[in-house]
């Protein structure tokens, strides 16, 4: 069994010697137990997180552990009646080849699923986190401007285009010209804005010509100060991520804009919501599945997955997902189905 630690808790952006790849025989099953070969392990910005000690909504990871994550793993072997040798299931078994589980937390997804590795981004974790946090939070009425940044990401992905499904004018934002390309020839955003452009705020300030509804908080950082200017009266924020802070070890340069930001909320009547999806979704989960599954059936999503090789690119896939060096879900295949 190969497994990927926390070797060293990194401090600012994660290094290679933050992790260390482990060997180790793979467990005997006992009664009860099943034994999960992972076919797909996915990577997340929230791992920066759990990286740290830093309190959080979640514990971190200790040193010498296997680093967490979800994965879709193939049943190798079972001795537990509720699941059978061959059957694949979404599980939280971490950056390893190999893990014994009791079954429970597991979730099925059949004999042969047609795109198992959809588990981890549109039907998964990142797909519910844009639907509710858009749907419930970010209210979205026909009309109305929304801006998500991440674009290409599976979560500003899949906010962007349910926004279209609303009825919604999709301003992405997004790092380069292909990714904006991608966001609106592909996933139908009227338009996307690169971030690194040196006119990034005037180039985002004529594209939301009427203003701002809807703001889908993913990056938080230069985006956000160039959104804040832009909100309109009764404007709605989801607080999902702030992906442009996860390797921040100081504050961000520049005058303190905590004044302004509250001056903002207050006069413009700004609801700004954070949420921690299965935290305070978790129980609504069927009704994204419903639609998702749905929409997804009907062609009205588009999705775009990022494959990497083999367990050991974990560590440097990840460290390119928080400086957006990934295009598209970031995904491990760590072995053949
Ligand atoms: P992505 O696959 O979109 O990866 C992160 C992206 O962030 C990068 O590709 C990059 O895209 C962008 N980015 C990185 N640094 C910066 C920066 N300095 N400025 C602007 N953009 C930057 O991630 P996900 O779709 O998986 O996640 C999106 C967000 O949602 C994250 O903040 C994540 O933490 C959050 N999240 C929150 C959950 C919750 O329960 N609250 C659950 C799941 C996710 P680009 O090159 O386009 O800039």
């Amino acid at each position: 069994n190969n497994r990927i630690v926390l070797a060293s808790r990194p401090v600012g952006a994660p290094v290679t010697d933050n992790f260390r790849l482990e060997s180790q025989d793979v467990p005997a099953l006992k009664d009860g137990e099943l034994l999960l070969r992972t076919i797909y392990l996915s990577l997340d910005p929230y791992m920066r997180g759990r990286m740290s000690d830093a309190k959080s909504y979640a514990d971190p990871v200790e040193l010498d552990d296997v680093m967490v994550g979800a994965t879709v793993c193939q049943v190798e072997d079972s001795l537990n009646p509720g699941f059978e040798k061959g059957e694949w299931v979404l599980a939280f078994s971490g950056w390893q080849s190999y893990a014994v589980s009791d079954g429970e937390g597991l979730l099925k997804l059949g004999k042969s699923p047609t795109h198992p590795s959809f588990a981890l981004g549109i039907m998964g974790m990142p797909g519910f986190t844009a639907y509710m946090g858009l749907l419930d939070i970010g209210q979205p009425k026909e009309g109305d401007t929304l801006v998500v940044g991440a674009a290409t990401g599976p979560v500003g992905a899949t906010v962007g285009q349910i926004g279209k499904l609303k009825g919604c004018k999709v301003v992405g934002v997004a790092g380069g010209e292909d990714k904006c390309r991608h966001a609106v020839e592909v996933l139908g955003f009227d338009v996307c804005i690169d971030h690194k452009a040196d006119d990034f705020a005037e180039q985002l300030a004529a594209a939301c010509d009427k203003g701002i509804d809807v703001y889908y908080e993913n990056v938080g950082g230069k985006v956000f100060d160039s959104v804040l200017p832009l909100l309109n009266t009764g404007a709605r924020i989801p607080l999902c991520g702030l992906v442009s802070q996860y390797n921040a070890t100081t504050l961000p340069e520049g005058p303190d804009r905590m004044s302004l930001l509250m001056a903002t909320l207050l006069i413009k009547r700004i609801k700004m919501q954070g949420f921690i999806i299965f935290d305070d979704y978790g129980h609504r989960y069927d009704e994204f599945a419903a639609d998702m599954g749905k929409w997804l059936m009907e062609g009205k999503m588009q999705y775009k997955e990022q494959i990497v090789e083999g367990l050991d690119a974990a560590p440097k896939a990840f460290m390119g997902l928080l400086e957006g060096k990934n295009f598209g879900k970031l995904v491990v295949k760590v072995a053949e189905p």
